[in-house]
C-alpha cells in the first residue's frame, strides 16, 4: 500500500509552469504580475452529491479542476495556481494515478499549475482553490448588471440535467442521447477564454453551475434589478431541443445545473462586439433576455405566455 508520502510524490508532484515554489515545502511560492489582482476561490466536490464515486477517476479529476477554473472565468480572470485537498477512502493507487492524470490534463489545457495541497483518509471529497489574475477594476462582478443590458448565454443549456436524469432512470434517452449529455455532465468545459475576452465588454458575469434561474437570481439580487427571459432564446443541443416539449426538460434548461457555461450581461450597445467575439472563439453566445428595473424574474414560455417557475436550482440545504 503507497505511503500518503508516495502518493504525493508520484501524482501530485510536477514541474510547475510559473510558480518560484510547487508541491514539496511547507507553503508554494507565487509570484503575482505587479499591478493585477489576485482572484481567489475554491469549490468542493463530495461523492455521491457532486459526482457518481464509481465513475472513471480521470474524468473526476478533470471535473474537480474545471468547475474551479470556471469560476475563475466568471470573475474575467486567468487562471494560474490551483491547490488540491483530497481525502480518500484508502491508497487506491490505481484510482490516484487516474485522477490525478484527469486533474493534470485539464490543469494542462488551461495552464494551470497545481502548487500544493493536502492529502488525509476520509470519506471521498476533493476540495480544489483556484488562484488567477485579473487587472484592478475589469472583474466581472454579479452586482454590477445594469437595468437595459442584455443578458447572455454561451453555450447550450440543459446537457449535464438530462443526462443526470437520464443516468438515473427519471428520464428515458436512447443511448446515443445519454452518451452525448453525459460527456457534458462529466467532461465541463470552463469558458476561460470567453472570460478574458468579456473584460470591457460585459458588466456582469457567473458561471451556471446550479441552474440559470438560480445563477442568474443572484446577479439580479446583488444587482437590486429584474429580468425578463425567453425560454425560446435559450440555446440548447439537438439533443434537447429534440425533448423540448416537455415540461420537465424545460425545467432542465432553466434550471438543471452544471452546465458551466456563462451567463452574463452587457449594455446593448455592445451586441455585435459580443456577437464577433463569440464567432472568433467558435462559442455560440445567445442574448436570452434583458435586465428590467422591475425586480422579479419573468420567464416566457415557448408560446410567449409568462412560465409558472417551481424549482430555481439545485440548493444543498434545501
Ligand atoms: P504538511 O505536513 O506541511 O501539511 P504534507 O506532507 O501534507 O505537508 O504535504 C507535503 C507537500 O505536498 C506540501 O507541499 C503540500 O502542499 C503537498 N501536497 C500534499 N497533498 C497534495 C495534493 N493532493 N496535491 C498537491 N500537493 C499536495
Ligand atoms: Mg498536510
Amino acid at each position: 500500500m503507497a505511503s500518503e508520502f508516495d502518493l504525493i510524490q508520484r501524482h501530485f508532484n510536477r514541474p510547475t509552469r510559473q510558480a518560484v515554489l510547487g508541491v514539496g515545502d511547507d507553503a508554494a511560492l507565487v509570484q503575482i504580475t505587479p499591478g493585477m489582482e489576485l482572484a481567489v476561490s475554491a469549490d468542493m466536490l463530495v461523492a455521491n452529491t457532486h459526482f457518481f464515486a464509481d465513475i472513471d477517476p480521470w474524468l473526476i479529476g478533470w471535473k474537480s479542476l474545471a468547475v474551479n477554473i470556471s469560476d475563475m472565468a466568471a470573475m474575467g480572470a486567468l487562471p494560474r495556481w490551483a491547490t488540491l485537498a483530497i481525502a480518500l477512502p484508502q491508497a487506491d493507487e490505481d484510482w490516484v494515478k487516474q485522477f490525478s492524470a484527469g486533474f493534470f490534463a485539464c490543469a494542462e489545457q488551461f495552464k494551470v499549475d497545481l502548487i500544493g495541497g493536502d492529502t488525509t483518509r476520509g470519506p471521498l471529497t476533493i476540495s480544489v482553490q483556484i488562484m488567477g489574475e485579473v487587472p484592478p477594476g475589469q472583474s466581472l462582478l454579479r452586482s454590477l448588471a445594469h437595468v437595459g443590458d442584455q443578458i447572455w448565454v454561451s453555450g447550450p443549456l440543459g446537457d449535464a440535467a438530462l443526462a443526470l436524469a437520464g443516468l438515473q432512470q427519471r428520464y428515458a434517452l436512447t443511448d446515443q442521447e445519454l452518451a452525448y449529455c453525459t460527456s457534458a455532465l462529466h467532461q465541463p468545459i470552463p469558458r476561460v477564454e470567453l472570460g478574458l475576452g468579456l473584460r470591457g465588454l460585459a458588466h456582469s458575469a457567473l458561471d451556471i453551475s446550479d441552474g440559470l434561474l438560480a445563477d442568474l437570481g443572484h446577479i439580479l439580487a446583488r444587482s437590486n434589478v429584474g429580468a425578463e427571459l425567453y425560454l425560446n432564446r435559450i440555446p440548447v443541443s439537438t439533443t434537447v431541443s429534440t425533448h423540448l416539449q416537455h415540461d420537465v426538460v424545460q425545467q432542465m434548461v432553466l434550471s438543471g445545473g452544471d452546465d458551466y457555461e456563462l451567463c452574463f450581461t452587457a449594455r446593448p450597445e455592445n451586441h455585435n462586439q459580443i456577437a464577433a467575439l463569440g464567432q472568433e472563439l467558435g462559442l455560440p453566445l445567445h442574448a436570452i433576455g434583458h435586465i428590467t428595473r422591475d425586480q422579479g424574474l419573468n420567464v416566457h414560455g415557448m408560446d410567449g405566455t409568462i412560465m409558472i417557475i417551481e424549482e430555481n436550482g439545485f440548493d444543498h440545504f434545501a
